[in-house]
Formats: structure tokens, C-alpha cells, sequence
């Protein structure tokens, strides 16, 4: 089994090992915290290929009724980003708290995730790269995959060496795929990420570009979406970069024109940030100051944990907990939301703004 497959069995076996335990019932009252932040990408039905790598990026319909069915029937509020800030900034810890956030502003949160939401009167985020209503974003993620599936075989220069890659079976596709995945995380800019993206999809005929039309939201639909009360539109960056591989002027010019472009379309300012891709890879303690210099409100990472009231001191570095779709069962929602996974992914460390 590759590393990437592998990640996500020793994340099921500890989910489901605290589950079945019951220790995340007896943990939930030290590590459940003042409430979470629930992340999520693409909602939609499941689809039937067998290679899927990103496929932990999307939930089906289903799912996300059957967890708001449960966050209602539980004793949790589901709140706007706004009434989150103003809990954690006045301590009022009351009742527990869930905040629900869509990365990206995919059509499938309009068409399959907004009428679910609305019918359980869930407030929701979604956070957005603006060159993605723009159509000249570039989801190379799903370049990757594009290239991958279509072909047989891949010719890459990996770490200064010409190699061939083979990818003709499902097997094959999984761990070309997670070489080039690595590999292309690993470059230590972005731009360097780009131009190895653009050129593999040049080279097997890819077109960047009808990912966004497919798949994103114009700025028409998401003016739809955002005249809901229910819904809080985020900044995203531009151009969807890993923001800690930038310059400082490029880092916070990203951050900053996101919101100024959503503004001049939708009328309204966004208050709240997500970091894309989120990890600590992509942001840290420069990128967060820059989001508090910029006058953010609050600002997520992909970091996973629930929120504690400390948490009101570092509002630019707030982890989440991702519906991550190779883990789709209630029961991994109910110990992810005590806290327990996290608390142990964490080493009990309540906040990590670092
Ligand atoms: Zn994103």
C-alpha cells in the first residue's frame, strides 16, 4: 500500500478504534472545546471510477444531510462565521458550536449543498479564489488527475532526471499520481508548481482552463448564493496560491485582492479568510500576521482540531475539521467533533498558531 492510502486506513483505524472504545465519550468533556469548523469542497453524487485521487475532497449530498440531520438533533448551534468571532471574542461559551465552510466556490455547492443547507437553516461560508468566477484559475490538482487517467504512461522530470512513469492500470494511476503529487508539493515555490503543472498539461494536451468553466461558480450564481442570509462569502486568495510559497508583497497582495474583487462583484466585503490548501506548508506565522494586518476577522487553516476559547487570540490561524470524503460514516463526524481525534493528532495541544 502507498503512503497515501495508507494515511487515510491509520485515520480510519483511529476513528474507528475511538469510536468503538467509547473513549471519545469519556475524552469528550477535556478535548470538545467551545465548538468546530467544518470543512468541506465538492458535494455531489458519487461518481463510479475507480481512480479517484482526489477524491477526499468531495462528499455526497446524502452525507451532508444525514451530518446536518444529526448537528440538529444534537445539542450544538450551527452559527455564521460572524456569531463564531463574537462568541470567542466575548466568551460566550454557552452552548457548544458548529460552523460549516466550502472551500472553493465549486457549482456543486449551489446545486447540491445549498438547497440541504437551506432546508436545515444551516448558516454556511464559502470561501473563494477569485480567478475562479474569473476563468482563469488553475485547479492543477485536477490537471494532475486529467493527466493521469487519460494516458498510459507519463514522461516527468523528477528531481533533475528524465523518468517514465507508468500509468496504464487503476493501481498504477494511484502511485503515479502520488509521486507526482509529492513531488509537486515538495517544489519550494509556487510558480514552480505552475510552470511543471502547465507543461505537463501541455504535453498531454490538457486544457487548464475548462476546469473552471465545468466546474466553478460565475459570478452570477454565486451573486445568488450570497444574497441568502444563510450565506458568508470568504476570501480565498486570487489565484488559489500556497501562500507561504510566495514573496511577502505577493502573499499579501493575494490576500487582499480577493477581497477587494469579490467586493467589486457581490457588493460585499469579506471579513473572513481561508489560507488555500491550508496546511502548515502553506501558511504560517507570516501569513497569518499579514491576514491580521490586513484586518481580517478571522482566517482558517486545514490544520485539524476543534476550537477552545484561547482560541480568541489566535483568530488567524483557526483549525478545522475536514468531511473528508474517503471517511463518509457518522460516527467518524460524532469522535472528530468531541475533539478526541484531534486532541491526539495534536499530541493534546490545544492551539498551534506557530
Ligand atoms: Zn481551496
Amino acid at each position: 500500500m502507498k503512503k497515501m492510502a495508507m494515511k487515510q486506513t491509520i485515520i480510519r483505524a483511529g476513528l474507528e478504534t475511538l469510536y468503538f472504545s467509547g473513549a471519545y465519550q469519556v475524552m469528550r468533556p477535556f478535548v470538545a472545546g467551545v465548538g468546530a469548523i467544518l470543512t468541506l469542497h465538492h458535494v455531489r453524487p458519487a461518481r463510479p471510477e475507480q481512480f479517484q485521487p482526489n477524491r477526499l475532497l468531495e462528499i455526497t449530498p446524502q452525507f451532508l444531510d444525514e451530518v446536518l440531520i444529526e448537528l440538529r438533533r444534537s445539542e450544538l448551534d450551527l452559527v455564521s462565521l460572524d456569531e463564531m468571532h463574537r462568541r470567542l471574542v466575548e466568551g460566550d461559551f454557552r452552548r457548544r458550536f458548529v460552523c460549516i465552510t466550502i472551500d472553493d466556490g465549486y457549482r456543486d455547492t449551489l446545486q447540491w449543498a445549498y438547497p440541504i443547507l437551506r432546508r436545515h437553516q444551516a448558516p454556511f461560508t464559502v470561501y473563494i479564489p477569485t480567478s475562479f468566477p474569473n476563468r482563469v484559475g488553475e485547479l492543477w490538482w485536477l490537471v494532475l488527475e486529467a493527466v493521469v487517467a487519460r494516458n498510459a504512461a507519463i514522461n516527468v522530470h523528477l528531481g533533475g532526471q528524465q523518468e517514465t512513469l507508468r500509468c496504464a492500470s487503476v493501481t498504477e494511476k494511484r502511485d503515479a499520481f502520488d509521486r507526482l503529487y509529492v513531488w509537486l508539493r515538495s517544489l519550494t515555490s509556487e510558480a514552480e508548481l505552475r510552470s511543471a503543472v502547465r507543461d505537463l498539461a501541455a504535453r498531454y494536451q490538457v486544457d487548464i482552463a475548462a476546469f473552471c468553466n465545468e466546474l466553478c461558480m460565475r459570478w452570477d450564481e454565486l451573486a445568488n448564493l450570497a444574497a441568502d442570509p444563510l450565506a458568508t462569502i470568504g476570501a480565498h486568495t486570487v489565484n488559489h496560491v500556497m501562500l507561504a510559497k510566495v514573496s511577502e508583497e505577493v502573499a499579501r497582495t493575494e490576500m487582499d485582492m480577493s477581497r477587494t474583487a469579490i467586493e467589486s462583484a457581490l457588493g460585499v466585503r469579506p471579513a473572513h479568510l481561508s489560507y488555500p490548501v491550508g496546511d502548515r506548508t502553506s501558511a504560517s506565522a507570516r501569513e497569518f500576521r499579514i491576514a491580521n494586518e490586513l484586518g481580517f476577522k478571522t482566517a482558517v487553516t486545514t490544520r485539524p482540531g476543534v476550537l477552545f476559547g484561547t482560541h480568541r487570540n489566535s483568530l488567524m490561524a483557526l483549525p478545522r475539521i475536514s468531511l473528508n470524503g474517503e471517511h463518509q460514516q457518522l460516527r467518524y463526524v460524532r469522535v472528530l467533533l468531541s475533539g478526541a481525534a484531534t486532541a491526539m493528532w495534536n499530541g493534546f495541544r490545544r492551539v498551534d498558531a506557530a
